[in-house]
């Protein structure tokens, strides 16, 4: 992943590329699964502290650049945010990966029935489960 490719991504969003900014979409962008605050600190040689981890992610996440995937026991994990799509999470080790499935789109009308909102433009789901290695 070339730093003037994160430079684009940032400008589009307009905002200013600085170094932490670099460093942080170049290490979620490069991991190809969400992760948590602490590895991303971690994954960067440690060289941004965990505060300024989670105020450039909130930076991202306001601007569309990433997505934060809460998962149960208040775990929160930040990935690029891409196409929209959903994950799968192991009970056992935690280790969670994408899934290739979203919800058919009838679903979002009867949401919107049950409801009597307006419109409904979105969701998010994971789902949960044991992995091969764990079962
Ligand atoms: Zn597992
Ligand atoms: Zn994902
Ligand atoms: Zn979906």
């Amino acid at each position: 992943m070339n730093s003037e490719k994160i430079r684009a991504l940032l400008a589009g969003v307009d905002l200013r590329a600085t170094t932490q900014r670099v460093a942080l979409l170049k290490e979620l962008l490069e991991q190809a699964h969400p992760l948590s605050v602490e590895k991303l600190t971690q994954g960067m040689g440690n060289a941004l502290d965990t505060a300024t981890v989670y105020r450039t992610l909130d930076t991202f996440e306001e601007k569309g650049l990433v997505r934060k995937v809460e998962l149960a026991q208040g775990r929160a994990l930040y990935e690029h945010a891409g196409e929209h799509h959903h994950h799968i999470v192991c009970t056992e080790c935690g280790v969670i990966q994408d899934v290739d499935v979203c919800l058919p789109k009838s679903v979002q009308g009867t949401v919107q029935r049950a409801s009597g909102f307006a419109n409904v433009n979105e969701h998010a789901l994971e789902f949960f489960g044991v992995c091969k290695k764990c079962a």
